[in-house]
């Protein structure tokens, strides 16, 4: 007996969209085809196969070319339905003057193309066939190492007598480990799109900002398409691209992740200018002086008559460095008090250039602070 096997094309028709035919320069009827590459038995199909691409046919003309699977809403199955409602139906982007629908489709393809451009890469990777990475040589590696390491111990710790299981368990590893190697070196595409691809990907895609709506649609349309990529990509990652709010559940994750610390930010105002500064600053004089960071224009004040100081992983302090004197007012306080040797600065509250903080406040002598987070 012999056996006619190999590979063939397989066929299968999805229905009917409207679509631009490039012959008949006009919108056409065009039936779509999943076409896969199966195993076949005396050329009869095992199963529809791995997906090749997806093809439409001209209704009139019968010109063959690739479609844009995911481009199309629904399909028709009635091979005589009326253009204009097969248009509405499969393809509303092409009814003249849906702008609308146009729009959305554009938005959609921008989404779509960096998907499509590295499911092109992991498809080509896939179609060439089982590689033999790291992982799937270690794996080989290891269906020989670990049946012989087992013949091995069991000689030396069982009985003459267990002999026949032992060359049972002997070829069970190994067959084992075969299956086991070969299925990750299918899975090859798959970890090469993890680690070399993904990045990239995920970059492209946040040019994009697109929202968590607009990513899982076009995960779903692919993933339902059968694209590689949509088994390859990480969904959780992906939605880290989003722009905009987080559905409930990812809110809920972020909740349970700790935040990052949020960078303090020293806020000084004086005649309605902000002075901001981050911790590790060493000083910043205030005063008459015009070398200081922040200027008063007051008799009252000295040339330099406070200074305020902040280490990195501490307070920020201040420190009086005039005659007359540096009072502060925390807010909530209820009085001021007087600035002697350094004092450190929390929350918000009043520096006032003066012993006397009344009179500094008077004159305008005051410099407000506040420390923000983030
Ligand atoms: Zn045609």
């Amino acid at each position: 007996m012999f056996l006619i096997w190999g590979e063939q094309n397989t066929e299968k028709k999805l229905g009917y969209v409207a679509e631009y035919c490039a012959t008949c320069r006009d919108v056409r009827a065009v039936k779509v085809l999943r076409v896969g590459r199966t195993s076949h038995l005396f050329y009869v199909p095992l199963g529809r196969g791995r997906l090749l691409g997806y093809d439409g046919v001209c209704r009139r003309c019968e010109l063959r070319f690739g479609v844009e699977i995911t481009d199309y809403p629904a399909f028709e199955q009635d091979k005589n339905a009326d253009l204009i409602e097969l248009v509405r139906k499969t393809n509303p982007k092409l009814l003249a003057g849906n702008d609308a629908a146009l729009a959305a489709w554009r938005r959609m393809n921008a989404v779509r193309e960096p998907f499509l451009r590295y499911n092109h890469n992991l498809l080509q990777r896939y179609l060439a066939g089982a590689r033999y990475d790291l992982p799937a040589v270690l794996a080989l590696a290891g269906s020989l190492v670990v049946p012989f390491a087992f013949v091995y111990l069991a000689g030396r710790l069982l009985p003459k007598s267990a002999d026949a299981w032992v060359g049972f368990g002997f070829i069970a590893l190994f067959i084992a480990g075969l299956l086991w190697a070969n299925r990750l070196a299918r899975a090859e595409p798959h970890r090469f799109f993890r680690s070399r691809l993904e990045d990239a990907l995920l970059e492209d895609l946040r040019k994009l900002s697109p929202t968590h709506e607009e990513l899982l649609a076009c995960l779903a349309a692919l993933r339902e398409y059968e694209y590689p990529i949509a088994e390859a990509v990480s969904a959780d990652r992906l939605l880290e691209c989003a722009a905009g709010p987080q559905p409930r559940s990812k809110v809920q994750a972020a909740a349970a992740k700790p935040a990052p610390a949020p960078k303090p930010t020293l806020v000084l105002s004086h005649a309605g200018k902000d002075y901001r500064f981050s911790p590790g600053v060493a000083e910043i004089v205030i005063g008459r002086s015009r070398e200081n960071a922040i200027v008063l224009e007051s008799k009252y004040v000295s040339r330099s008559h406070a200074q305020v100081a902040w280490p990195a992983g501490a307070a920020p302090r201040l420190k009086n460095l005039s005659r007359t004197g540096t009072s502060l007012r925390p807010d909530g306080a209820t009085q001021a008090m007087a600035c002697s040797g350094e004092v450190e600065l929390h929350g918000s509250g009043a520096i006032g250039l003066s012993e006397d903080f009344a009179g500094a406040e008077s004159r305008g002598d005051v410099i407000r602070y506040r420390i923000a987070s983030g």
